[in-house]
């Protein structure tokens, strides 16, 4: 026992090496991506299910490596978090949103807001309306066009200090709304003091939706939720039509996920917007 305890270990400590050494060269490959300029966004639209259009489009990010090919954000997000490149990152996601929105109202695109995702810890700088607001005058975009998409987790840290910040936030004049709504720690008496606009019902419920009494459930409740706080509600992550159809008759007012549009490069965003394409 005493030698399998030992074995065990060595392998424990090998693994361990292998990971810290994979997880350093990501990050160093994460600092040079920035300097090399190799993120991309992809935009995914949301879809108004009353009218069928497009009334806006989130921005996801993604790591164009020449070693690694097209890496996905769930594969260096966390790293990103871990070791204070994601502040970086989401000032340049925030950046490269505006400057793409300035690039099509110039072309004469009729353009839709934009949704950016923001990690929790950008939301402990405590001067990001600044950055906002500075990032808009950049480009000379309007605030309307800006929506950004905030976490529940964000204001576990000192929720007094988040609170301040998204009304100043929202003093600027940019649209919020509340991401994977219904899996992190919902205090509802913090949700009724936020200052967003729209609840976006996480992808885990509307998968569901079709099969699991208990999803639907949850489901009809954050519509109507959201409903009588006088927010919006958006399920994410809808695939099929059953799905679509369930949300259609509990009056959820938008959607977004595979059924419509999967996340596309700038141009063939561009294309959906100019064809004003909607289902
Ligand atoms: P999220 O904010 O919940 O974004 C939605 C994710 O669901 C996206 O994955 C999207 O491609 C995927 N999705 C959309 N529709 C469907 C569908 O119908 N079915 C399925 N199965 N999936 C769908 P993606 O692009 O891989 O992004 C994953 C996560 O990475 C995001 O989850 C977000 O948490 C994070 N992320 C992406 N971009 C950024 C960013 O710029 N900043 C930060 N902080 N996080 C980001
Ligand atoms: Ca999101
Ligand atoms: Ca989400
Ligand atoms: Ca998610």
């Amino acid at each position: 026992a005493k030698e399998g305890g030992r074995n065990s270990f060595q392998f424990f400590t090998q693994e361990m090496q292998n990971r810290l050494d994979a997880r350093m060269a990501l990050e160093q490959g994460l600092h040079r991506a920035l300097q090399r300029d190799e993120f991309v966004l992809h935009f995914q639209p949301q879809v108004d299910l009353r009218s069928g259009r497009i009334v806006g489009m989130e921005a996801l990010v993604r790591w164009q490596s020449p070693e690694l090919g097209l890496v996905p954000p769930m594969q260096f997000i966390p790293v990103a978090e871990e070791s204070n490149l994601i502040n970086a990152i989401g000032q340049w996601v925030l950046n490269k949103a505006c400057a793409t929105l300035r690039g099509w109202l110039d072309a004469g695109v009729p353009v839709v807001p934009i949704a950016v995702n923001v990690a929790a810890s950008q939301f402990s700088d405590q001067e990001m309306d600044e950055l906002v607001r500075s990032t808009l005058e950049r480009h000379r975009v309007a605030p309307e066009l800006l929506e950004l998409e905030l976490t529940e987790s964000l204001s576990m840290v000192d929720p007094e200090a988040s609170i301040a910040l998204m009304h100043r936030l929202k003093a600027t004049g940019i649209g919020m709304s509340i991401d994977d709504f219904g899996t992190g720690y919902s205090n509802l008496s913090y949700l009724k003091r936020f200052p967003v606009d729209k609840l976006k019902i996480d992808q885990s419920f509307t998968r569901g939706l079709t099969s699991n009494p208990e999803d639907r459930s949850i489901v009809t409740a954050v519509i109507r939720m959201a409903h009588s706080l006088g927010l919006r509600a958006i399920a994410e992550g809808v695939e099929t039509d059953g799905q679509l159809r369930l949300l259609a008759a509990e009056g959820c007012d938008e959607i977004q996920g595979y059924y419509f549009s999967r996340p596309v490069p700038e141009q063939a965003m561009l294309a959906m917007l100019e064809r004003g394409m909607g289902m």
